[in-house]
This record gives C-alpha cells, structure tokens and sequence, in this order.
C-alpha cells in the first residue's frame, strides 16, 4: 500500500446545544473546525493543545464514534462515512485507542488476561491453551510477566494498568493506534516508561500512533509529526524536531516557552501564552488566537488564516508568520457580521 494509512480532509463537527425549540438558531459548539491531516503507515501523529480544543473529538470523528457536520475521513482512499456496517467493523478493528483512565476502561471484574484478549475473542472462539498463550505473548510484549494475567485491574498499579490498556488494544494488530492523553494521569518516570514502550513497539512492529495529549512536552520523543491545535483548528504542523525548535505559530512559541525544560541549553523563547482559551460556542473572529497573540496584527481580527505549506514542509495558519499570498484577503462571515455591527 502506497498512500497514506488515513486522510483527514476538512473534518468539522459542531455539537448543537439544546434543542433550540423557540430560538430560530441553536447555539453550537464548534469542537472541530476545517482539520486536514494524513498519517503513514508506521508513523507518529501526535495532536497537542490546551484542554477543550478538540483532539478527543477528533479521536471520535475518526472512531466514527460521532458523525462529522463536514468534512471527510479516508482510509485506502475510501471514505469512512459510505463503509457498510462490517467494513465500519472491521475498520475500527485495525484502529484501537487507548485512554487516559485505564482503571474505568478496563472492566474491574476481569483478569487481565480475559481483559487483554476479550478483543479477539469478540472475533473468534479461542481454546482455554489459546487464551492462556495469547495473553502471555501480549504481557511480554507490553513489558509485563505472563504471571500478571491472573490478577484483577484492582491489584495492578497505574503504569501496570495503563500497559494493559496497551496490550488490550495490540490484540487484534492494529495498523493504528489512538492514544488519548495516554500518559496524562500518570507520574512522570511512570510516563516515560510508557513513552519508551510505545517507542519499542513502533520499531518492533511498525503500527501507527496518534498520540494526543495537552501536554506539549511529552510528545517531544515519540512524535514524528506534530499538529498543534487552538480552539478546534490546526495552527502548525511540522515535524517534531522542527517544531521544537523553531516554532513558526506564536501559540506554538508560547506553548513551548510554557512547557518545563529539561535541557537547559534550549533557549526560553518569548513570555507563554497570556490568558484564558476563549469560548468555542462564540470564538474570536479571523484567527481565535488573536486576543493572546502578542503579534496580532488588523488582518487577524479579520480573516481567519489557512494552514500555508512553507519551505521546509511544515504548515502554519498565522497571517504574520506565515502570510498567505496565493489568496487574496476574505474576511470571514463572523468577522464581518462583527465589523459591520460594531
Ligand atoms: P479536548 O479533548 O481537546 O480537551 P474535546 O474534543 O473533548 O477537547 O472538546 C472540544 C469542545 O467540544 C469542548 O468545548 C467541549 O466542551 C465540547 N464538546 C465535546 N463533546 C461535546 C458534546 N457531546 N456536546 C457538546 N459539546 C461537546
Ligand atoms: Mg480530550
């Protein structure tokens, strides 16, 4: 297979609030605005930004846990909203996610071996010896002694928790793996551990990982790629040693400027990012970050920017880093309803 495992194109998802029985408009949340991405085989996407800015309904939209307002998910060039329902299963079993709370993922009264290979077992009858030797194979290769399948989630730690959410979702070899704030509730050596062990698996096997966290440092030494999202828009995507360390996006800049660093020779950039993530039901007009940016300029009260490819690969929706010159200035419906009223 050539081109990429999955293609994003455009995928938006507004949650109408209430019912809107009296009022002619229904207030939306707009979770997910105009995202665009692809993953490779083998590869690492992580999707970083603050809390409430969409990457878990990303992660849904992608499951086809919920439908997208616009927009499409391809996998093999074929769009997931036309699969039949045993093409939307069979999907979803080459994609496996793994959340941030094992403890109320995983079923409290099973073992972890009936935990780890009840997803086969969804699809095929396996003998007692069968269970027993899968579940061994799936411990050792998530780090953990087969001697552990006995035991319930209750007797495990967080970490031992967390490799079994991992196990869970190796069982039917996925070609992708969604890691939902994966390592966010752990301690941080414990995090690490978890980091390095999905790291090994993606040499040992090659899946593909989308890794989600709000936690911009943790993404820093598994990422290949990294999508920075503000307020359900991709503002940067770049390959994660680039973004590192040359953030283009001043949310971007600010993000890292924010995030502890362990490595003292890395230069501190600007101050990080000033006050709260406004509102997705109402956000700013022309580029939602323009009430924080420090280098907020007419324009991006105005227009919302598009992600422009730049020289080095990367794509950046900022109007004063990376102005866009193919396309004339066209100010958002929003923005000139704000104008004209104001
Ligand atoms: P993140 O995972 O980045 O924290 P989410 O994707 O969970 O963000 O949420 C994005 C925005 O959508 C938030 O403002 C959240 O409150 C809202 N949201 C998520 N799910 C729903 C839903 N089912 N109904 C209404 N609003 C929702
Ligand atoms: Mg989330």
């Amino acid at each position: 297979m050539s081109g990429p495992l999955l293609k994003v194109e455009n995928l938006t998802k507004h949650y109408p609030l209430g019912a809107g029985f009296l009022k002619k408009t229904i207030p939306v949340v707009r979770a997910v605005a105009d995202v665009s991405f692809s993953v490779a085989a083998g590869e690492t996407l992580c999707i970083v930004g603050e809390s409430g800015c969409g990457k878990s309904t990303v992660a849904r939209l992608l499951m086809r846990l919920v439908k997208p307002t616009s927009g499409r998910v391809l996998i093999d060039e074929t769009d997931i909203a036309v699969l039949k329902a045993h093409e939307l299963r069979a999907w979803r079993r080459r994609m496996q996610m793994v959340f941030q709370d094992p403890y109320s993922s995983l079923n409290p009264r099973l073992t972890a071996g009936q935990i780890i290979t009840e997803p086969v077992e969804n699809w095929e009858r396996l003998s007692r010896k069968q269970r027993k030797a899968l579940a061994a194979e799936l411990l050792r290769k998530v780090g953990m002694s087969p001697q552990m399948m006995d035991r319930l989630p209750s007797e495990l730690s967080g970490g031992q928790r967390q490799r079994l959410g991992i196990a869970r979702a190796l069982a039917l070899n996925p070609s992708l793996i969604i890691a939902d704030e994966a390592v966010s509730a752990l301690d941080v050596s414990v995090q690490a551990q978890i980091l390095n062990l999905l790291l090994d698996l993606q040499q040992q096997i090659g899946i593909a990982f989308i890794f989600i966290s709000h936690d911009l440092s943790v993404v820093e030494h598994i990422g290949h790629r990294v999508a920075v999202m503000y307020l359900g828009r991709i503002v940067e995507l770049a390959a994660c040693e680039a973004l590192f360390a040359n953030p283009v996006h001043p949310y971007t800049e600010a993000l890292i400027a924010a995030a502890p660093v362990p490595d003292p020779t890395r230069v501190r950039l600007e101050a990080p990012v000033q006050g709260e993530v406004p509102s997705p039901i109402n956000p700013p007009s022309g580029c939602a970050f323009h009430p924080r940016c420090p280098h907020a300029v007419n324009r991006c009260r105005i227009d919302v920017p598009r992600l422009v490819p730049m020289a080095d690969g990367r794509a950046v929706a900022c109007h004063v880093r990376a102005p866009d010159t193919d396309f004339p200035a066209q100010p958002s419906a929003t923005a000139t309803r704000s104008l004209t009223a104001g």
